[in-house]
């Protein structure tokens, strides 16, 4: 095969609890993770007569060179079947926002994988895929696998569940990118001063929101599913940038059922069930109308 062509979907995150922090830098979370249908479009095409891995595409804000996480996950996978100097171009049509806190750098190398297993007849199970997906990045292995799954550990580890189809809406202020690194870096400084290895709970007991999450999913109750909506890295986002709990606001204004930072923000989803004409409210911000979906990354 020439020519392969993969969807790689935005994540959001239902819940997201940090634990504590592991010796080796990483916290280690529980969250409910989710995909959506905003996605980026990948095309691969082998380059005959090319040893290279290149990229292109329609966003000038990501490296199209060996720090796009694309590069990163088109290298493992050759490594792994044991194939030098095969060229390839991967074209990246960009939808998601980047430095968002929706996974879109994850999902793209989630889908290099399987557009790559695809294009070489399958060399891969699965799960030597999820194992190559672990070592490029925490969030690549639930792109890989998609829809709703409870993560753990550095969010590699994953436990599939059934939710109910939600409505989303999701907001991203247009002048405002965070970096992953950069907010666990401060909400560590706030609540694991030290490096203590305990919890260092500020303002009170921590409720378990994703135990609370998966009771409402259970019980098809999507009122309690919003009511459970958590993200641990707001309080840090919150504290910095006034626009998340700007549109936080805005969004149960117009009646969403609630509203919640995803994953490292800045960008905010809410959940709704009435028909809401969000463009007259949110036309200052970069704003996706989505609904969730029940995969992940897929060849088309
Ligand atoms: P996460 O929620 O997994 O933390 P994010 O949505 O906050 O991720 P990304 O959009 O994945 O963030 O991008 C994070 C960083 O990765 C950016 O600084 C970007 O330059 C870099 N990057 C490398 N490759 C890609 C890619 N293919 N798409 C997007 N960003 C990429």
């Amino acid at each position: 095969m020439e020519k392969v062509r993969v969807k790689t979907p935005a994540k959001i995150n239902l819940t997201l609890e940090v634990l504590n922090k592991r010796h080796d830098g990483y916290h280690e979370i529980k969250s409910l993770m989710q995909s959506v249908s905003l996605y980026d479009f990948l095309t691969i095409t082998k380059q005959e007569g090319s040893n290279d891995i290149t990229l292109s595409g329609n966003k000038p804000d990501i490296p199209y060179d060996e720090n796009n996480l694309c590069y990163k996950s088109a290298k493992i996978f050759f490594e792994k079947i044991n194939i030098k100097n095969q060229g390839i171009n991967i074209n990246i049509e960009k939808r998601i926002p980047v430095a968002a806190g929706l996974a879109g750098g994850s999902s793209n190398a989630a889908g290099v994988l399987v557009g790559l297993n695809e294009m070489y007849n399958n060399p891969l199970s699965i799960d030597a895929m999820s194992k190559l997906a672990a070592t490029i990045g925490s969030d690549v292995n639930f792109c890989l696998h998609g829809g709703a799954q409870l993560a753990t550990s550095r969010g590699e580890n994953l436990q599939s569940v059934s939710t109910p189809d939600l409505n989303v809406i999701i907001i991203k202020p247009k002048n405002l990118s965070l970096s992953t690194k950069d907010i666990y870096t401060k909400y560590s400084e706030l609540f694991f001063p030290h490096n203590a290895q305990e919890e260092f709970v500020v303002g009170g007991p921590k409720f378990q929101n994703t135990e609370l999450i998966m009771n409402a999913i259970k019980d098809n109750n999507i009122e309690n599913i919003a009511l459970f909506l958590s993200n641990d890295l707001e309080k840090v986002a919150l504290g910095l940038y006034e626009q998340v709990q700007e549109i936080k606001n805005k969004l149960i204004s117009v009646g969403c059922l609630n509203a919640i930072m995803s994953g490292s923000g800045p960008s905010v989803f809410g959940i709704y069930n009435t028909e809401i004409d969000f463009y007259e409210y949110f036309a200052d911000y970069e704003m996706f109308e989505a609904f969730t979906i029940d995969k992940g990354v897929s060849v088309y």
